[in-house]
């Protein structure tokens, strides 16, 4: 399908990469790995450091660590052409391409000199955001005044964190994390919390339940857990006390990250669809040629056109944010695709009949992945909320 922005010699050829990588790499062993009862053996490091050897780990980092310097345009277009492979290695990738760009944009010239050398060199390196607790989610997209559970006493020359953290994607296989943390437990998380970066292996460090979940399975998420875990000043990242800040400054397209990976999957969707729209013969022809199929593969393509479109927009955006950037763009283009995405799920598989059910076409695979964005990255009932207190506050 056509792109809604012209692309440059540099996107093509690394597009070009990608899609090589998606369809040798990744798509051959994506059912095979999904199809695993352990979380664990889901995952795939083959995967991961081929990924390395392609310069595609890597291509958020600037040049001067060895990487490409991407823009977020041209991460987000990577990262549904992963996810038309695969959801659960687009997400992979997805939160170590944004967490190197806040990194790189946040870290200061000693903290990148400790990190980003080892993490670009190493061929497993992936990093991970750890905000999410049991008692505390959706909150901080609201600005509910409570404080992280997850809290910091202050100790010489550092903090001793205690708490944690759920559902992190990388959780357990991330080498370096971004994590909030309250270091003051008399305010909100708003304005009390602080923004740490923790090595893997760090003592008081550790990682707890790998969650077993619906789809998505080639990622793998986590427990963090803290247990006295010092952590020194020098991990600080921006000021203390403005966690909220480091993201909000330094990733604005997460969300837009968020959303081509759930494009990516209803992409794969519509293309089964399609296909077996043509292959598939009843009422005495192939029921592409049923009035009422070709018109919902109509509906499809406008979802999936529509859908990324606003995520380019987005992209684009959050690197020319004096262009006409607003709030909203940091949560409404997933929600949208990831709308998009369950619609033309369940319509894949109505086309399909019950060969949709059956688990051998793959599409029942693709459903359990369209569901996963319903609520990864904010559940997209909170989002609104989000989008509506950025818009009449
Ligand atoms: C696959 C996956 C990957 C994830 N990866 C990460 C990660 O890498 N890092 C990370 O930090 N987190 C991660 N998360 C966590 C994700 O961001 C949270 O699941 C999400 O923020 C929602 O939290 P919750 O699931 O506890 O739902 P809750 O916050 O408990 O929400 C439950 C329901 O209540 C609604 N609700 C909540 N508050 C209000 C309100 N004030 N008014 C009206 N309705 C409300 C919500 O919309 C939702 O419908 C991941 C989650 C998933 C599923």
């Amino acid at each position: 399908m056509d792109k809604m922005f012209v692309l440059n010699e540099d996107q093509r050829a690394i597009l070009e990469t990608v899609s090589r990588f998606a369809r040798d790499e990744i798509a051959p062993r994506a059912a095979r790995l999904d199809a695993n009862r352990d979380p664990l053996d889901c995952f795939s490091w083959e995967i991961v450091e081929k990924a390395h050897e392609l310069g595609i780990r890597t291509m958020t980092l600037g040049e001067e660590w060895g990487g490409l310097g991407a823009d977020s345009l041209t991460t987000a277009m990577v990262v549904e052409e992963l996810a038309k492979a695969d959801l659960g290695v687009s997400v992979i990738m997805a939160q170590t391409f944004k967490v190197a760009q806040i990194m790189q944009r946040a870290l200061s010239p000693e903290q990148q000199q400790r990190v980003l050398p080892g993490f670009a060199s190493d061929p497993r390196g992936l990093l991970a955001i750890g905000n999410t607790e049991p008692g505390n989610a959706s909150d901080r997209y609201l600005s509910i005044p409570v404080p992280f559970a997850t809290g910091a006493e202050r100790a010489d020359g550092g903090w001793i964190v205690n708490g944690m953290k759920q559902f992190i994607s990388n959780g357990n296989r991330a080498s370096y994390y971004l994590v909030s943390v309250q270091t003051d437990r008399r305010k909100t998380m708003a304005d009390g919390a602080t923004c740490f970066f923790v090595e893997r292996g760090r003592p008081g460090f550790s990682i707890g339940r790998v969650h077993d979940k619906m789809g998505e399975r080639l990622a793998n998420n986590a427990e963090l857990v803290f247990q006295d875990c010092f952590i020194p000043d020098a991990n600080v990242v921006g000021e203390v006390g403005k966690f909220g800040a480091v993201y909000a400054r330094f990733l604005p397209a997460s969300n837009s990250y968020a959303g081509a990976s759930v494009l990516g999957v209803a992409v794969a969707l519509y293309e089964k669809a399609v296909e077996w729209a043509k292959m598939r013969v009843q009422g005495g022809k192939p029921i592409i040629e049923h009035d009422g199929i070709r018109a919902q593969l109509a509906e499809m393509r406008m979802l999936i056109d529509a859908s990324r479109s606003y995520i380019h927009r987005a992209a684009w955006l959050a690197d020319h944010r004096e262009q006409g950037w607003d709030a909203t763009l940091s949560t409404l283009p997933k929600t949208m695709a990831s709308q998009a995405a369950w619609k033309i799920a369940t319509w894949c598989m109505e086309i399909h009949g019950g060969h949709g059910y059956m688990k051998e076409l793959g599409v029942e695979k693709l459903v359990r992945d369209a569901a996963a964005f319903l609520h990864s990255d904010g559940v997209n009932r909170t989002l609104f909320l989000k989008a509506a207190n950025d818009m009449f506050r």
